[in-house]
């Protein structure tokens, strides 16, 4: 692809970049070679770069911007707040208006029996909180030794040692000597690229019992929590087969151990319900949540925790944890107001009845093309799989590189469209109308022109 020539004050934004920069989760030597792109501004599910191209933003951001840029009542509910409390600590028995009113907000649509809320700064702290909640809740239970925590293959929870630990990226585990000791992991529920001959809910069963395998041979007396995120974002966008949650939840029942849904993604109406538990009908006993929660436009994460659980480190005293910026009050001012907008605004309900059937179904027209061996998806979530065969759902070799391929030609032509190696996925914001849907779909299938054209010539 040749490109255009870019303007000097793109030119000059990326020496910066070179000279500067360490970027997260970005192949160094192609961004010394090719330059980030810019992106200066954003508006509803529209981005824009320095170069002046405007984006239709399929991935909301990184998964966040559910209520889509351009939002003035959480600028002004930032500004007002920054002018009234600008920072103040939760630590040491104190706190602040936005810091309760938030929780409380949240304990109001979270699940049954779920009403006390730690704030952190991401989702990645809020699994480290996790891992050392639950570590500490089975202590005080006298059962010190249930310290080991059950993830899973290509699960995401956050990069932080414990967070990446907790995560089954096998890239993340190689570097640094991760995951470290005490966290184990079972394979995933992805039918599409690992269910073999067997049907989905056949596979879905085989997954679901690799966690009973695996909590006898780690020990019952020694398992803390299993953690799973909902429907599994970062991984490809995973649905599990039918079959799954339900033989989970039996095993769950059969065994005393905690339940942490990883809700980063799958909360805050992403699947049409305030969180993928509720879609799924899971009553966990932790849940993780960031990104939807401030919409991203300030960060902030925390953990839910049932009451059970609570009671129990309630009894407890100290806590020997927290953040500076544990329940920062402008992130949660910020959160309850855009937690009014989708209550107000019925967001999850205009997801749930309309846009999200309507996503869905113009989506999967794409399943009749060449390279499309696969379309899938839920609520505002979506994956398409990239094959050489929709037969035998045979890649493409790797060398091929089809994804990224796919992902070039979808920046180059105004779509973020993310791709998790041969997997393009979506994640628009909750807000993005059908007419936007329409473009997104067109878009996508006219770079699954290109990428075809590219790569079978
Ligand atoms: C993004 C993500 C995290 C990590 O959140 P950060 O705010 O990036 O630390 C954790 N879990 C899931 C499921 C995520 O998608």
């Amino acid at each position: 692809m040749t490109r255009p020539a870019k303007s000097p004050q793109t030119l000059k934004w990326q020496a910066l970049s070179r000279d500067h920069h360490l970027a997260p989760f970005s192949d160094y030597k192609q961004l010394q070679e090719n330059g980030p792109r810019i992106i200066t501004k954003a508006e509803g599910v529209y981005l824009w770069d320095s170069e002046g191209h405007k984006i239709l933003d399929g991935m909301a951001g990184l998964w966040c911007v559910a209520v889509g840029y351009g939002r003035e009542e959480l600028v002004e509910a930032a500004a007002n707040q920054m002018r009234e409390l600008p920072f103040y600590n939760t630590f040491f028995q104190t706190a602040h208006p936005p810091v309760l009113e938030l929780a409380e907000a949240i304990a109001d649509i979270a699940p049954e029996g779920m009403n006390h809320v730690f704030f952190t700064g991401s989702g990645s702290e809020g699994n480290d909180t996790m891992l050392r909640l639950v570590r500490h809740y089975w202590a005080l239970k006298g059962k010190p030794q249930k310290k080991v925590i059950i993830g899973r293959i290509n699960g995401y929870h956050g990069s932080t040692v414990a967070g990446a630990s907790l995560g089954g990226m096998k890239a993340m585990h190689e570097q640094g000597d991760l995951p470290i000791p005490g966290i184990v992991h079972i394979p995933q529920p992805y039918w599409f690229g690992e269910g073999g001959d067997m049907s989905p809910d056949e596979f879905g069963v085989w997954a679901a019992e690799q966690l009973e395998k695996k909590i006898l041979e780690v020990g019952e007396d020694k398992v803390a929590a299993f953690i799973a995120e909902p429907v599994q974002g970062a991984g490809g966008v995973i649905v599990p087969p039918d079959s799954y949650w339900p033989k989970i939840r039996e095993i769950l029942d059969k065994y005393e151990i905690l339940f942490v849904a990883d809700e980063v993604i799958c909360g805050f109406g992403r699947t049409g319900e305030w969180f993928g538990s509720d879609y799924y009908g899971n009553t966990p006993d932790l849940m993780t949540i960031a990104k939807g929660l401030t919409s991203g436009y300030v960060p902030m994460g925390g953990l839910i925790v049932s009451d059970e659980v609570f009671d129990v480190v309630n009894a407890g005293g100290d806590f020997n944890h927290g953040f500076t910026y544990s329940g920062h009050p402008v992130a949660a001012a910020v959160g309850l107001a855009n937690l009014r907008i989708l209550r107000e605004e019925k967001i999850l309900e205009t997801v749930k009845a309309k846009t999200a059937p309507y996503l869905q179904k113009r989506l999967r027209e794409l399943a009749d093309h060449p390279l499309v061996g696969e379309v899938r998806g839920l609520g505002m979530l979506g994956a398409i799989e990239l094959v050489k065969d929709k037969q035998t759902r045979a890649r493409f070799p790797s060398e091929l590189s089809a994804g990224m391929v796919c992902r070039g030609h979808c920046f180059a032509n105004g779509l973020v469209m993310r791709a998790v190696g041969d997997t393009m996925i979506i994640a628009p914001p909750l807000v993005i109308s059908e007419a936007e849907i329409d473009e997104l779909v067109s878009k996508a299938r006219e770079c699954l022109d290109l990428t075809a054209r590219d790569i079978l010539g």
